[in-house]
């Protein structure tokens, strides 16, 4: 009899979509891996040192509230360091966000398609996604992510640059949006490619949370900085928020070597200034390049470029690696392709521009 018993998951953890990692590369061959928004850089030059000398006290626990890291963001964000919480990458600080807030069934409002992380966290949380489509420019929807709120509504995510689609959100919009929203609703403002972003009156977040107290910002080590492999992220909110996402929060949970290499980088600002302006300029110029070519792409804001190609979005990703490059296929929906060395752009861009003299007749027919 007890023999036949099991342990069963949750039925909303045995529903979840699993996260799909950007493709990695296979060994031996040279590919240009454009799958993931990393930076294609190598280290900054103080994280490597930074690393190292971290290395030789592993047998130690870390800092458990990482109080160093935390006091030179404070001093870099112009916040006290008790508003900022770090985590083990951007992501798991949204966890335990959801968990110090969400109750079993709480609703969490979503633009969608946007980053995938999202609709996992949330029933994790024990929360309910409801997903709000992106406009045709891949744009949130700002009206329909207000109107989805109801009185089960404890969170809304925005992510301006929106990942996948790439349009950025403005200070104006959010400040607005921050209005219009009951003040018990928190609003969360993923902020992962601020660093990027090169419209008018762009976000930030942080200058808007002395006049709101539901907002919180998240960012991330993982882009600009390009330390996607050491996972560290944060968020900056009001204090008493900031003390319940740490409680919520895994103890330990930014190891010594990732506090150590994320502080060596605040002391870096002007490589990542100068690196961030070179993937900027190689953004241009794909973008350039594609509307040469013939393709109609939203706003790129962020270290990547999306090509709405619906039920071909498998087959040119297919294509693409076939000719050395990975990109991210979300198929029946896009492709997304991040901004690497030039090199790995050119290519990306004789693959873009191969597809559509191959389609051009077929689309006229
Ligand atoms: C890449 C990305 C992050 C960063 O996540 P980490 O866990 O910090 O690596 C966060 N939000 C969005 C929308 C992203 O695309």
């Amino acid at each position: 009899m007890a023999a036949s018993r099991s342990v069963s998951l949750r039925p909303e953890i045995a529903a979840l979509p699993a996260y799909v990692p950007g493709a990695r590369p296979t060994r031996g061959r040279q590919v240009y891996k454009l799958s993931s928004n990393e930076l294609p850089f190598p280290l900054l030059p103080p994280v490597g040192a930074a690393l190292a000398d971290a290395g030789v006290e592993l047998n130690r626990y870390p800092d458990m509230y990482a109080a160093e890291l935390t006091e030179a963001l404070g001093e870099r964000l112009g916040v006290p360091a008790e508003k900022i919480v770090v985590g083990n990458g951007s992501v798991a600080v949204l966890s335990h966000i959801l968990a110090a807030v969400c109750r079993p069934g709480d609703e969490v409002v979503m633009p969608w398609r946007s980053f995938e992380a999202y609709p996992i966290a949330v029933p994790v949380a024990g929360a309910v996604a409801v997903q709000v489509p992106v406009d045709d420019a891949g744009r949130h929807d700002l009206d329909a992510l207000h109107d989805a709120i109801t009185d089960q509504t404890r969170v809304v995510l925005l992510c301006s640059p929106n990942n996948p689609t790439g349009p950025a959100l403005t200070q104006t919009e959010v400040r607005e949006f921050l209005t219009s929203v009951p003040p018990d609703v928190l609003v969360v403002l993923d902020e992962a490619y601020l660093e990027f972003v090169r419209i008018e009156d762009p976000t930030d977040g942080i200058a808007l949370l002395p006049e709101h107290k539901n907002l919180v910002v998240l960012r991330t080590f993982s882009k600009a900085y390009g330390l996607a492999g050491l996972r560290v992220g944060y968020s900056v909110s009001r204090r008493r928020l900031a003390t319940g996402i740490r409680a919520a929060s895994t103890p330990f949970g930014v190891n010594a070597m990732a506090q150590a290499g994320a502080l060596a980088a605040l002391s870096a600002m002007e490589t990542v200034h100068e690196r961030v302006a070179q993937v900027v300029a190689e953004r241009d110029r794909v973008v350039a390049a594609l509307a040469e070519q013939g393709w109609q792409i939203p706003d790129p804001q962020g270290n990547f470029v999306w090509l709405e190609l619906g039920r071909r979005s498998a087959a040119f990703a297919a294509t693409a690696r076939d000719r050395g490059v990975l990109v991210r296929p979300f198929d029946g929906e896009g492709v997304r392709v991040s901004v690497g060395e030039p090199e790995g752009n050119d290519l990306f861009l004789d693959i873009a521009a191969d597809w559509i003299a191959d389609r051009a007749p077929l689309a006229n027919a």
